[in-house]
């Protein structure tokens, strides 16, 4: 039988979440919110252009394999598009398409000039060998030469793709246009106009978040209790960062399981365990096994999700106990979950505003290499801190104006400053 690389558009279970229509759902209520006009508002759901192309890869035993590579480009009303290339098994077209309007609202609320997109493969790249990755990254790259560039639309890393990967798309869209072009990704690696402080980013943006929140409860970060869900880039940044501010991480996990200690991990030495297991935490020394359910459920201060969306779901949301949570993944709390957790009180820091860290060191690696001036990575963390502070108070000063909780007033502030600028713009022709 033949098989095409197009998935299907149906969910792939009946219990499956769609993070599209979750993401649309919130946008409703932010447009609710905004009294925005229904037009607007049919702009605004749909993605302007959506690609999707077949990748051929050889792999190293000769066959050749077909894989659907999307590309999403919601909307760039306020400057090029921008957003990360995800490689992991659970892709999907809407998949990309959600988490391409996510980026649109993240980028409008902290300010910086861009538009949302997302790209995306469905594979897990454990499976493949560095060189089936490093072709595949080619082609994919190859196949979006004329939807992407430094002034049209910026791809960055996201989960399974790193620095290496934004190389090797870097290098083929330079080789295609025949001279070097450093401002095609961000999330480069420093030899080719990468920023230093890029690859901590998104963990620091979620520690600066948790760390206001806290102070706002008259609290800090010392002797916080943190549990964190993911143990990739931002999980494993964010849990150094916040072992160094004094707080105990009693417990992490990866996607084949988790450790916990009641006294608190030694982050640095799991850290350096994981880069020698294949960064699994598993089996690490002084702590507990633990699975990855059992871990969103325990007692603790300060839940960080850093990992897929869709984890603290109906199911599991009666059993948390944190009282803050930080979505360090995009969309892991459903919005079910989401109200309940409002309506018990639990502080929730929503992605668009907690996982902004990594976007906006981004930004600042395309103003570097713009400028052809290269900043000190104290400069680069003094501009993230002072972009992310400056949102989290956004987002709180509107909250208690409007007495709407910090989702609604984060999504408010982002739709509604795209929305405006749809408005200054006016729709062509
Ligand atoms: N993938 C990251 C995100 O979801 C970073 C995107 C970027 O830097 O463009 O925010």
């Amino acid at each position: 039988m033949i098989t095409t690389s197009i998935q299907p558009l149906e969910a792939p279970s009946p219990a499956y979440i769609c993070p599209l229509d979750q993401a649309c759902s919130y946008l409703e209520a932010a447009a609710r919110e905004l009294k925005l006009d229904q037009g607007l508002l049919q702009v605004l759901s749909h993605p302007r252009k959506v690609v999707t192309v077949s990748i051929p890869v050889k792999r190293d035993n000769g066959e050749i394999e077909i894989l659907a590579g999307h590309r999403v480009q919601h909307c760039d009303v306020l400057g090029p598009y921008k957003g990360g290339i995800r490689y992991h098994p659970a892709v999907t077209l809407r998949e990309v398409s959600a988490l391409a309007m996510l980026m649109t609202w993240k980028c409008a609320l902290l300010g910086i000039p861009y538009g949302g997109a997302k790209g995306g493969i469905a594979l897990d790249p454990k499976r493949y060998s560095v060189s089936e990755l490093e072709r595949l990254t080619r082609r994919y790259t190859s196949e979006l030469i004329k939807d992407i560039g430094p002034s049209v639309d910026i791809p960055a890393p996201d989960m399974g793709t790193s620095a290496r990967e934004m190389a090797w798309m870097m290098d083929t869209y330079s080789v295609n246009v025949g001279h070097a072009v450093p401002g095609v990704v961000t999330g480069k690696p420093l030899s080719i106009g990468g920023s230093l402080g890029r690859e901590m980013a998104t963990g620091r943006g979620v520690m600066i978040i948790v760390r206001e929140a806290l102070a706002d409860q008259g609290k800090s970060l010392a002797d916080m209790r943190v549990v964190i869900q993911g143990f990739g880039n931002v999980g494993s940044a964010a849990a150094l960062l916040m072992h160094e501010a004094g707080a105990k991480v009693i417990a992490v996990s990866t996607g084949s399981g988790g450790v916990y200690s009641e006294t608190g991990l030694d982050i640095p030495a799991l850290k350096a365990y994981a880069a020698e297991n294949r960064r699994s935490v598993v089996g690490f020394p002084q702590a507990i096994p633990i699975n990855n359910a059992e871990l969103l459920t325990l007692p603790c201060d300060v839940l960080i999700p850093a990992a897929l969306e869709n984890q603290i779901t109906e199911e599991n949301v009666n059993q948390v106990q944190a009282k803050i949570v930080a979505e360090a993944a995009n969309g892991p709390v459903t919005l079910i979950a989401n109200q309940s957790l409002e309506a018990r009180g639990v502080t929730v820091l929503p992605d668009i505003l907690a996982n902004a860290g990594g976007v906006v060191v981004s930004y600042l690696e395309w103003v570097q290499g713009l400028s052809y001036l290269f900043w000190d990575e104290e400069r680069v963390n003094r501009e993230l801190e002072h972009l992310m502070v400056q949102a989290y108070r956004q987002v709180i000063n509107h909250s208690k104006t409007r007495q709407i909780p910090l989702r609604l007033a984060a999504y408010t502030l982002g739709v509604g400053r795209v929305a405006q600028a749809l408005t200054d713009r006016g729709l062509y022709p």
